[in-house]
């Protein structure tokens, strides 16, 4: 059975689903979802991310959460942790560049927070010089000073889309048109959580809602207010959603998200607002991402590296560190929102 079978046989029993109930089943199903079995991530998946693009990505992240752990007296053993961690590639390099910094990857209890089993074994491949543990979600995360990253891992989490209409809203729902999955609008109803957007938004407005992802910010900026750390989350959107952001992406291209479904990877961008309002810990201003790498010093870095290569890996490198920074690429869609523990300094990088 093909996955477009098993989700159109789940609407024909259960009628129309929300779009984060499909989003869940494309990108999760245990045999048959995206993670499991496609490339996904890299030149020859269907996206590229940060770590993929340069080395400097992962090593910035790695010595910005390094002086963070300094700044806060070496808490030791101390948990490095990394939401959706992909390849594996950005924790390679976060720590290969901490360990210039005395005592930080010794005290570090390596923590993955991985879904697919497929990406578990690449990820283990690529850290096979640390001891790692993986866990399916935060809530096991142990009680302990949390350093943590996550990279383009809140946008991969399953969000529901309502339509404003007059002084309600109308959730977009997925159901079977002719045999085939259509979009169509489910009844009109009130939404208590989204009573605050019917002052800015109008009629025929698109607001997202990812249901995981408050909890989850709940659950780390704890950890971080009660025993200490820092967080970093990356990744593109902005402060408040509105607007449809729903995308699929197949080999670098946009695709349609009901077509195929399991082939391509579904994101929309996150509402920062929401994570900031989750927040126990004290949370930064949002940052756009060539900022933050600016301040961290990827120039420098990337020019000390510009020393070694030559001629294509010159170009592809130069190349990379304008993907990464300049405002019409990455630099500015992608932000970062730091969280830490009030009293304490913001995460390098970043500010209140
Ligand atoms: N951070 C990586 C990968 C981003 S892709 C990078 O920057 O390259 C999203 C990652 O999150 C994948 O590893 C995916 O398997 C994981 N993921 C998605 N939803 C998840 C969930 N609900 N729980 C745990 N991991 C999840």
């Amino acid at each position: 059975m093909t996955l477009a079978e098993i989700i159109a046989g789940r609407i024909a029993a259960e009628g129309p689903i929300t779009v984060a109930d499909y989003m869940q089943e494309c990108l999760l199903h245990p045999t048959l979802g995206y993670y499991t079995t496609r490339p996904a991530i890299g030149g020859a998946g269907d996206f590229i991310t940060a770590p993929e693009i340069s080395q400097m990505f992962g090593e910035l992240i790695g010595l910005c959460l390094a002086q963070a752990w300094i700044d806060q007296g070496r808490p030791a053993p101390f948990t490095l942790a990394e939401l959706g961690p992909g390849r594996g590639t950005l924790m390679a390099d976060a720590l290969r560049a901490a360990r210039q910094v005395p005592g930080f990857v010794e005290a570090a209890q390596i923590v993955l927070v991985e879904a697919s089993e497929r990406l578990r074994g690449i990820q283990r491949q690529a850290l096979q010089d640390h001891p790692v543990a993986f866990l399916p979600s935060v809530e096991f995360l142990p009680e302990r000073p949390l350093f943590l990253v996550a990279n383009e891992f809140f946008d991969a989490l399953p969000i529901r889309q309502f339509l404003r209409a007059q002084g309600h809203w109308q959730e977009r729902r997925i159901g079977l048109r002719d045999g085939a999955l259509a979009l169509g609008l489910g009844p009109e109803m009130p939404q208590p959580f989204l009573a605050h957007r019917l002052a800015d938004t109008k009629p025929g407005d698109c607001v997202e809602h990812a249901p995981a992802a408050a909890p989850i910010v709940t659950e780390i900026s704890d950890r971080i207010a009660r025993h200490g750390g820092a967080g970093l989350i990356i990744d593109y959107g902005d402060w408040r959603s509105l607007g449809d952001t729903w995308q699929a992406l197949c080999a670098h291209e946009k695709a349609d998200p009901l077509v195929d479904p399991g082939t391509a990877d579904l994101t929309a961008h996150v509402d920062f607002e929401v994570l900031a309002i989750a927040a126990r810990s004290a949370v930064t201003r949002l940052t756009p991402q060539g900022l933050f790498l600016e301040r961290l010093g990827i120039t420098q870095r990337a020019q000390a590296l510009a020393q070694k290569l030559s001629g294509a890996a010159l170009e592809t490198h130069i190349a990379a560190h304008r993907r990464l920074t300049h405002p019409s690429e990455m630099g500015n869609l992608f932000k970062v929102q730091g969280l830490f523990p009030e009293g304490q300094r913001p995460p390098p990088g970043l500010n209140v």
